[in-house]
């Protein structure tokens, strides 16, 4: 790949014509796409596709995804998402041809540009503090670390902030007396603790979660001081046995990014966009700062105090998880951000740093069929309606945890299941109008009566009716056939509503090993001297099995333990 950009690059710069774009026409899923691929000298800087008739709501985020990898990454080698395969791989088609056409060599395309910059001497920039990853986790790090005076930057690959923070249901778990009480809900760190732990299976850190669950608060308070305004409701998670889970006005994880991404922008954060790290720069045993590429050049950040990786987890990189559990294969779907790459647990075993839980890979049992994501989902799914598969029965305790679930669809035919609720499924005010919302898009089907939901879904009338029927009395008796604990309503009331679910990878649990103060581990236990790390590219604090609504605690408490930290350090 160098080679050729040093080729490209001369004939561009001879033919005194730097920015460049060609239009090719492939064929889609339903006909054919346009496909627009513009390029700065040998930098591919933008990728439009138009004129198609492609379902826009299926296609959309795939596509989007796809292309961001492709500008990120420099490269044609990404993954298609299941989802939308033929038009993304129509996409990627057309955007080869173009580059042919713009001079590049088709075989180079696919190269992995790890080493693509190394003949371009490499520019220097010094701070106290360097971040890698631009998540809630990376934000809340440099927002500690600048409050302590440090100068401090933070280089995210992508082309904006957010990670997998701005995908998530965005559920933050605390104890918080104050809306718990008034509800009849009565909790304590204890509990927190033992929840978290154990729902683990006991395979965490017991010193981390000890702090996730102390903190959580703190962490909270942090937040509403920097301006992020929460929700006054409190739920619980799928399988959570106490609701302590707090959401912002808007129920999703864009609310923490902006308010983050201000207080960096106020205390006067340098951010480097489209920035890859790509190797820790050691100096005898000590980290000293990141090499990085960005838009065809190599830069070295040194840093004078510490460096936070807080890259994420690695749930988009088949390879490296596969590696770890052979059944998580390209076929399943996945709702990371094209970021998760794992290339911060890469970098740091590449100096010797402990992993840990690298094994245990999440699975969200309720993923959208299409897609993998997961913001399509009837609200309160889990604790107002059940679970049924292909045949129309129920097969799995719908209150159990997130991996029993995940298995129990998996085996089912197809490794499908359509939640179903009736109308009295609304906890929070604008769970009404979400549901129509998702009604008329077509992600939800919704039915005056049950024998015309399943015909709707495909499933035996009968068979469904005899499910429901025989539900409604587990209700009524308050036992279930399968173990359930959470009856709270009858779905006897029209109109009826389901929606198709898949298993879909989400968090991936293991990585790099911290201490308490958020130092990484090397293989001794000891930490390595100028390094630490937070959020999902660390590992040993959720153990086996995650409880919803703790990565939100996660990456603002070690985020800001390690921002802290790596400004303090000397
Ligand atoms: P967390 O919840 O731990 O903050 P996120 O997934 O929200 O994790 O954020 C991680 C961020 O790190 C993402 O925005 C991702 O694009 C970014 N990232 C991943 N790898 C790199 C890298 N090599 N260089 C710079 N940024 C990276």
């Amino acid at each position: 790949m160098k080679k050729l950009m040093i080729i490209l690059s001369c004939l561009l710069t001879l033919s005194g014509c730097s920015k460049r774009s060609v239009e090719v026409k492939v064929d889609g899923h339903n006909g054919p796409i346009s496909v627009k691929v513009s390029v700065d000298h040998s930098h591919i800087e933008s990728i439009e596709y138009y004129n198609h008739q492609e379902t826009l709501e299926v296609v959309q985020q795939a596509a989007e995804t796809m292309i961001d990898a492709i500008i990120a990454n420099q490269s044609l080698a990404v993954d298609v998402a299941s989802g939308a395969t033929v038009t993304c791989q129509a996409i990627l088609k057309g955007c080869e041809n173009a580059l042919i056409q713009l001079g590049f060599h088709r075989n180079q395309l696919y190269q992995n540009n790890d080493n693509e910059y190394d003949e371009i001497r490499p520019s220097e920039k010094q701070y106290d503090v360097i971040i890698v990853g631009a998540g809630g986790a990376g934000l809340s790090a440099a927002v500690m670390a600048a409050r302590e005076g440090a100068s401090v930057a933070v280089l995210e690959k992508m082309s904006e902030p957010g990670g997998n923070t701005v995908r998530a249901t965005a559920m933050y778990n605390c104890v918080d007396d104050k809306l718990q009480h008034p509800l009849g809900i009565y909790d304590s760190e204890e509990d927190f603790y033992n929840e978290t732990y154990n729902g683990g299976y006991q395979k965490a850190k017991p010193e981390l979660v000890r702090i996730l669950t102390s903190q959580a608060d703190e962490g909270k308070l942090f937040l509403e001081e920097l301006g992020l305004q929460f929700d006054s409701v409190i739920d619980n998670c799928l399988a959570g046995k106490i609701a302590r889970g707090h959401y912002s006005l808007a129920h999703n994880g864009t609310d923490y990014v902006q308010v983050l991404w201000q207080a960096c922008n106020d205390l006067g954060v340098d951010f480097y966009l489209n920035t890859k790290a790509n190797e820790l720069i050691m100096a005898q045993d000590s980290v000293i700062g990141v090499e990085a590429y960005r838009k065809g050049e190599t830069i070295e950040f040194y840093a004078n105090n510490g460096v936070v990786l807080a890259s994420g987890g690695f749930g988009q990189n088949v390879e490296m998880r596969m590696y770890y559990n052979r059944n998580l294969t390209g076929e399943l779907l996945c709702s990371n951000a094209p970021g998760a790459t794992g290339d911060g647990i890469i970098m740091a075993s590449k100096i010797g740093a402990s992993l840990i839980n690298m094994e245990y890979i999440e699975l969200y049992p309720m993923g959208d069929s299409y897609d993998g994501g997961l913001r399509n989902s009837i609200p309160n799914v889990i604790n107002k309606g059940i679970l049924v598969n292909q045949q129309g029965q129920r097969f799995v305790r719908e209150d159990g945890a997130r991996d029993v679930l995940s298995q129990a669809i998996l085996d089912q035919k197809g490794s499908y299941a359509y939640s179903i609720v009736d109308d009295d499924f609304e906890i929070f005010a604008d769970d009404r109008s979400y549901l129509q919302g998702l009604v008329l898009m077509g992600y939800v089907e919704k039915a005056n009566s049950i024998d015309e939901l399943a015909h709707l879904i495909d499933v035996d009338a009968d068979i469904l009716i005899n499910t429901i029927d025989q539900y409604n009395q587990s209700v009524a008796l308050q036992s279930d056939c399968l173990g359930r604990e959470t009856l709270i309503n009858a779905i006897d009331k029209p109109p009826f509503y389901a929606n198709m679910k898949k298993p879909t990878i989400h968090h991936t649990l293991g990585g790099i090993e911290i201490n308490e103060m958020a130092q990484v581990l090397n293989q001794d236990k000891q930490p390595i001297n100028g390094l630490f790390a937070a959020g999902e590219v660390t590992g040993g604090i959720h153990g086996a099995n995650r409880l919803g609504g703790n990565s939100f605690p996660d990456m603002i408490v070690f985020g800001r333990i390690a921002g802290k930290n790596a400004a303090l350090n000397q």
